[in-house]
């Protein structure tokens, strides 16, 4: 029998922006279950005759809110959530974020059909659409950030698949605007902003520095031998002039990929068109990579972006905007749920190398 303590990793690793989202990372089989479900079952149509969201099923849906590149020939359009988790037409008392928030119900809740093809994949989208479609999703916070000032933030988020929670076949994803901030985005804004206070210096940059560090030697001082190689830039797993996308050291999820400007920018309102491109540009290649990976991704994508009101301007130079991409491989167990722990199965290093491994045209 094999000594596992010789190949297996069994670390908690703790989230430096979101201590509450640490990870134990246990390459040791059976720990978690992997869901070794095939890919999920999409059709190939690029149109389906039921479908809300297809073209010509226009009258299923509500009113178009608005449409790219014109509101006949749309390939992106959003519409009002016939579901709202949120909306201003409704109040509701008791809806709760979190345990400290307890609000009005006031907000919007938005659906961004991504294209007019009901089953194309984002990785199978051109760079020119995804640069549409992220431009839509900043130019409708804009409008919605605007629309308000009890807006305090605008969550654009993607389930793909079932088990990410999406309810319609049809790629979409959703805009929900709400009066308070997110759990998980003020933990970020309260950690990177101590760590600013702290060290002086924005702790997503920082962390985009450490996993761009390319092999660094030490040698034991006394004798001069090499003690120890650390890995070239061992978390990248694509890289722009102006963008990079990283797997996070203390990642929650196996296929985790995190993307970050490389200049500072906390704001995703202010990235510009040019910027946008590129990030499209990258965005596919990392979902390319995902796909050939884990086949089929089933995954969340979000935007966290600094949240608008003249209390949060302070954070403008500890936080930066990025894009989170959860894919979904397995089950959360009742040791995670219990624990709030998560646990990954595969190591962050080993993901990332088998990711950039990925053979790309
Ligand atoms: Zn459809
Ligand atoms: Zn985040």
């Amino acid at each position: 029998m094999e000594d596992p303590a010789n190949n297996e990793l069994r670390e908690i690793r703790i989230n430096p922006i979101v201590p509450t989202e640490s990870v134990l990372v246990s390459t040791a089989r059976g720990l978690r279950p992997r869901k070794d479900e095939k890919p999920f079952e999409t059709s190939s149509e690029s149109r389906v005759e039921k479908c809300p969201f297809c073209k010509g099923n226009e009258d299923k849906t509500p009113p178009t809110i608005s449409s790219w590149p014109n509101e006949d020939e749309w390939s992106i359009r959003i519409v009002e959530n016939l579901f709202p988790v949120l909306s201003d037409r409704q109040i509701s008392k008791n809806l709760s974020f979190g345990l400290q928030h307890v609000i009005d119900g006031y907000g919007r809740h938005e659906v961004v059909i991504d294209h007019d093809n009901h089953s194309i994949h984002v990785d199978q989208m051109s760079q020119d659409h995804l640069y549409a479609l992220f431009k839509t999703y900043r130019d409708r916070m804009q409008i919605l950030y605007s629309s308000d000032s009890r807006i305090k933030y605008v969550l654009v988020f993607k389930n793909f698949g079932p088990a990410a929670g999406a309810s319609i076949a049809h790629t979409h994803s959703q805009i929900v605007a709400m009066p308070v901030v997110p759990e998980n985005v003020a933990t970020e804004l309260q950690h990177s902003f101590a760590h600013y206070e702290k060290y002086n210096q924005n702790i997503f940059s920082h962390l985009v520095d450490e996993a761009l560090t390319f092999e660094a030697t030490i040698y034991d001082r006394e004798s001069g031998e090499v003690r120890r190689k650390i890995d070239v830039g061992q978390y990248v797993i694509e890289k722009t002039k102006r963008f990079i996308a990283i797997k996070p050291f203390a990642s929650r999820f196996e296929w985790e990929v995190q993307i970050y400007p490389l200049f500072s920018q906390a704001d995703y309102l202010e990235c510009s068109d040019e910027d946008l491109e590129d990030f499209a540009g990258l965005l596919k290649r990392t979902m390319l990579r995902l796909n050939k990976v884990i086949g089929g991704a089933q995954y969340n994508y979000f935007l966290h972006s600094i949240p608008h009101g003249d209390e949060f301007k302070k954070h403008a130079a500890s936080y930066q905007w990025h894009l989170e991409i959860c894919p979904r491989t397995s089950i959360p167990t009742g040791f995670e749920l219990g624990s709030g722990l998560f646990v990954s199965t595969v190591s962050p290093e080993d993901a990332a190398k088998e990711l950039r491994e990925v053979k790309i045209d």
